[in-house]
């Protein structure tokens, strides 16, 4: 029998850690935070050396080729670093929206979420969505409002939209002082003091922010002028008497956003910022299993991925598993069991990705991603657990794709390589197959939640399995799982005559619709059948 280390060896280990997804529109300064919070932790040695995107994006967070092509963050990347004692995992997350699906997922491995958001322009149409799901998930969301050295939005008018947008409820922890040219300090609300902002030298630590504390006004008025200090009073009387009081609770349970200020490019803000969060977010939480909730602490290892990205290095035509460790502790020399793939292994090169490299670990724990080599194996939602245990982590829901193509090879003998690679792209996520519900694999269709996916696609094909296709667009816009495919006859099926019956690659049949008018005359032709959005694995 194997033996295991005593539950309060690493308990200590695993409740220094905090792991987190930061998102936010492109532009709004994720990068650029990130950056700070590495800087804090010592994990770079300046921050504001990465100067222009070009070098900014391409460091940290960007592997793809079209990434580099395109400039923009595609794909989600971890990293992990040490601060104030903490061990902090952030998991980054692309900034396009046709990459919520991504995104999605990354929640699914994160415990909370730093949401950025840019002063001048509020919540943004565009990520709207992707924000939704942070607050339909119940996940405790931390937003940093950014940019306050450029113009800002009217403070209040930034709460009332992200309480409007999201639906959840706003608590200022500080409160800037004016913005752009004029932009003097913040005031932190909890300890009733000014802090008060000089233009910091770019991509340092190092500031001179002085304190002054509200009710010494007259040192107040001299630093930051009595205009200012006179709005700041008013503010402060109609925000105690409009805003939300602070509570943890509805914080943990997503209820509630705490919200602080500050500017991640001339590094104000930001370590006040760090250290708030880290007080209020969790300790790794307990995860769903089908045996019921395991807790991190538990003494036996387990983790599910959550996410798969191929070509991190193309020479190598690598794939790695990403993996969120949800119980004990991991060590590179034991036996998993890939509960999905019926196996029992060693991961091979387990690995953490760091600021800006990866390092092979030997161990790791409960609360932490690990990527490791994956030769085709994983598919998203897989568990890993101790070899004797056997059971399955609650699987990551498969978004539905709003866009569909036909795709059509242009050289029939690379058959073998076409349908290989179409294959592990959609093991991937990146895009989901179809095919007739009665022919067979001869036609392929193909369903992305983004368009730009199709890009990927056709992208990939050409250049990691050498083939070329062609796409040719379907009109359907909607996809519907049969929930009671075993009462339903898919072949007697009486729909609209411009639905299309296909099955996914596990052969579960799914109905595909030009309108949701078509969805329920469907659904009126035929009693008792139930249709789902959403696929479990
Ligand atoms: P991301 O797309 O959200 O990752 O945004 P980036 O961090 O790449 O930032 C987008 C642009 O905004 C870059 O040119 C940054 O230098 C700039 N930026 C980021 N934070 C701030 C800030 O606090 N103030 C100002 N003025 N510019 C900022």
């Amino acid at each position: 029998m194997e033996v295991y280390k005593q539950m309060n060896d690493y308990t200590e280990e695993i409740n220094r850690r905090r792991t987190f997804a930061i998102i936010s529109h492109p532009d709004a300064g994720k990068t650029t935070l990130t950056e700070k919070f590495l800087l804090y932790g010592g994990a770079i040695n300046l921050a504001g050396s990465v100067k222009g995107k070009a070098t900014a994006r391409h460091a940290v967070s960007d592997w793809m080729e079209i990434e580099k092509e395109r400039g923009i963050s595609v794909t989600s990347s971890v990293l992990q670093f040490e601060y104030g004692g903490y061990c902090i995992n952030i998991l980054d997350t692309p900034g396009h929206q046709d990459f919520s699906e991504d995104t999605y997922r990354t929640l699914m491995a994160a415990d909370s979420a730093v949401m950025v958001i840019d002063a001048s322009k509020g919540v943004e149409a565009q990520t709207r969505k992707l924000f939704k799901v942070c607050v339909m998930r119940k996940i405790p969301i931390f937003t940093f409002i950014n940019k306050l050295d450029r113009d800002a939005n009217d403070t209040f008018d930034l709460l009332d939209d992200i309480e409007k947008e999201l639906g959840i409820a706003t608590c200022p922890l500080n409160w800037p002082i004016g913005s752009g040219k004029e932009f003097k300090g913040v005031y932190d609300r909890e300890n009733k003091c000014v802090i008060s902002y000089s233009d910091t030298e770019k991509g340092t630590k190092e500031g001179t922010a002085t304190e002054i504390m509200l009710e010494n006004q007259a040192d107040l008025r001299q630093a930051i002028g009595d205009n200012a200090v006179d709005r700041l009073l008013e503010e402060m009387d109609l925000l105690d008497g409009a805003g939300a009081e602070f509570d943890l609770d509805a914080v943990r349970a997503g209820n509630l956003t705490p919200v602080c200020f500050g500017s991640a490019l001339t590094n104000f803000g930001v370590e006040i910022f760090l250290k708030h969060f880290l007080k209020m977010t969790t300790t790794p939480l307990p995860r769903r299993s089908d045996i019921g909730l395991i807790e991190p602490g538990e003494n036996q290892f387990s983790a599910f991925v959550f996410k798969i990205q191929a070509n991190m290095n193309r020479a190598h035509r690598d794939r790695i598993a990403f993996m969120r460790i949800c119980s004990g502790r991991f060590d590179a020399q034991m036996e998993v069991r890939h509960v999905q793939g019926g196996r029992v292994m060693r991961l091979s090169q387990p690995q953490q990705i760091m600021a800006d490299d990866r390092k092979i670990l030997s161990e790791a724990y409960a609360g932490d991603i690990i990527g490791v080599f994956d030769p085709g194996i994983f598919s998203i939602g897989d568990t890993l657990c101790m070899p004797k245990e056997k059971f399955q982590y609650e699987g990551i829901p498969t978004f539905a794709p709003e866009h569909f193509a036909r795709v059509r090879q242009m050289d029939t003998m690379k058959r073998k390589q076409f349908v290989k690679g179409i294959e592990q792209i959609a093991q991937e996520g990146a895009i989901q197959i179809f095919q007739e519900f009665n022919t067979g694999l001869e036609e392929i269709i193909v369903g992305v939640v983004g368009v730009l996916q199709f890009d990927v696609l056709k992208y990939r094909l050409e250049n990691e399995y050498n083939v070329e296709i062609r796409l040719e667009n379907l009109p359907y816009e909607h996809i519907r799982w049969i929930e009671n495919k075993d009462e339903v006859d898919i072949g007697r099926l009486s729909g609209t005559s411009d639905m299309k019956k296909v099955k996914d690659m596990k052969g579960n049949p799914l109905l595909l619709f030009v309108n949701s008018w078509s969805i329920g005359m469907t659904l009126d032709r035929n009693k008792g059948l139930v249709l789902t959005e959403f696929s479990r694995n």
